[in-house]
């Protein structure tokens, strides 16, 4: 008897699980390219806003001007 309630709550956690991937899949709202071009970044060095398609990329850092990206980060790797 206690086998069948344990397999019962089983299935149904493997349903609730089921949906729960297939809600968390679906929505296909926002698509990733889009955000890139208003979406605001922080330079690493002075800390001034700027849109992301003006920054500059340097060692997987975002900076407002080839000089910033230089110089690198205000504070060191890791320091504070
Ligand atoms: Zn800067």
């Amino acid at each position: 008897m206690g086998r069948l309630l344990i397999l019962l709550l089983i299935v149904l956690f493997a349903v609730w699980l089921v949906r729960r991937a297939a809600r968390r899949t679906t929505p296909p709202e926002a698509p990733p390219a889009a955000r890139t071009s208003d979406e605001l970044v922080r330079c690493m060095q002075c800390g001034v806003l700027l849109p992301r398609a003006e920054a500059r990329m340097s060692a997987g850092a975002l900076y407002c001007s080839d000089e910033h990206a230089k110089i690198g980060p205000m504070s060191g790797p890791g320091k504070r």
